[in-house]
């Protein structure tokens, strides 16, 4: 595990592409657990694109990039090594 409120259930990379899937906790409600998907990609300019989905109220109703989809995304590059290894993905 390597953060108390993101648990990663698939990493893949798809060309250029990762695909990240998991589960974020809710900071308002503390027993709810949002299901987010996000694809993130690093673009030659050195810029990063990320874009998913979410099934909380900011994104359903209000199509927001959320909390949950950025905060999945952070903890995701912070610890891509570790992940990555830890899942058995094989990465250049
Ligand atoms: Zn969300």
């Amino acid at each position: 595990m390597v953060s108390k409120d993101v648990v990663f259930d698939e990493v893949r990379k798809v060309g250029r592409e990762w695909v990240i899937r998991g589960r974020v906790k809710s900071r308002s409600r503390p027993n709810t657990w949002h299901s987010v998907e996000a694809r993130i990609r690093r673009l030659e300019s050195g810029e990063v694109t990320m874009v998913g989905k979410c099934d909380c109220e900011a994104f359903t109703r209000g199509h927001m990039v959320c909390w949950h989809m950025l905060h999945l995304t952070n903890v995701f590059i912070r610890n891509r090594r570790r992940l990555v290894r830890g899942l058995g993905i094989s990465v250049n």
